[in-house]
């Protein structure tokens, strides 16, 4: 008991909250556990390999062997993963088209070689082919995907972007649009990030506008599809369409829109993971993780 009070942070109602940041792998994925452990998080979100290179070695027996082992009293009851930034669905290069889907299984190999449940992926970007265009190459890819990994229970969740350049899924309609054409929609989910919806418009700084930013989202794709939150504040302005994360309370987004997410019991099950700006000695994640446990009523 004295344990997990000290692991899942001092409030009793936040002992269930799975909360946590994006944790480097560096060294191997068994040591991320480790640095999650030393944070107190109850929720990581690692990449599966560098997040810059196409190809990673295989992960050795004895990287998983460590990853199962650190994982076991760690206090950490979720890892999520999230893909490279190289991989581009919505490709109109065949090279690099093809090179995304083969990266895409890969990933999926590799989460669930590690028991992972979760795959967050950034639609694509049509890079100048059009949207519609864009949206029909991310669900038949995905239906590609779904279909050759059809052995393994990894779910793919679309995460919500900025709008930045010819980037696909800032309206929550797009999401719905390449949802709605996936034949598996049980391995296709959505990851909310504060930071890039905001950024594209949805203003959740007031309790009745994101009452009506979730009652949107719940029209349009259903709140059940949100199965990870990255929780970010914003260092640009609502509709600005740029992506840039800020330390929570800190950006234009503000702290009471946290607050209404951490004590939202929709999302009680949902993990939050934050990808705010780093430093070599975990300060600001610490910090950042505070402010949001102290946001629990
Ligand atoms: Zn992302
Ligand atoms: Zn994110």
């Amino acid at each position: 008991m004295l344990n997990e009070t000290r692991k899942t942070g001092s409030k009793t109602n936040s002992r269930r909250i799975l909360l946590g940041a994006h944790i480097s792998v560096a060294g191997g994925v068994d040591k991320a556990i480790l640095r999650g452990r030393e944070l107190n998080c109850s929720a990581i979100q690692i990449f599966l390999k560098y997040n810059t290179r196409w190809q990673g070695k295989p992960f050795t027996q004895q990287e998983q062997t460590d990853f199962f082992k650190n994982l076991e009293d760690s206090g950490i009851a979720c890892v999520l993963a999230h893909n490279c930034y190289l991989i581009n669905l919505a490709s109109p290069d065949d090279v690099v088209y093809q090179k995304s889907l083969n990266a895409m299984l890969d990933e999926i190999e590799r989460a669930s070689k590690l028991k992972i449940k979760h795959l967050i992926i950034h639609p694509g970007a049509n890079l100048g082919s059009g949207i519609s265009q864009g949206i029909q190459k991310i669900a038949s890819s995905l239906n590609l995907i779904l279909e050759k990994s059809s052995d393994k229970k990894v779910c793919i969740l679309l995460e919500t972007t900025a709008g930045q350049g010819t980037g696909i899924g800032h309206r929550f309609e797009e999401l719905a649009d390449i949802r709605n054409r996936i034949r598996d929609k049980k391995r296709i989910g959505v990851c909310l990030d504060t930071a890039h919806i905001f950024a594209a418009g949805y203003d959740i700084r007031t309790r009745s506008a994101y009452r009506n930013v979730l009652k949107e989202f719940d029209a349009t794709l259903g709140l059940s599809c949100i199965r990870a939150i990255h929780i970010n504040d914003s260092s640009k302005p609502l509709g600005s369409r740029v992506d840039r994360h800020e330390h929570i309370g800190k950006g234009f987004i503000g702290l009471d829109a946290f607050g209404f997410i951490m004590n939202d019991e929709r999302f009680r099950e949902v993990p939050k993971i934050l990808e705010t700006p780093k430093n070599p000695g975990d300060k600001y994640d610490k910090r950042n993780l505070r402010i949001l446990r102290n946001l629990v009523r």
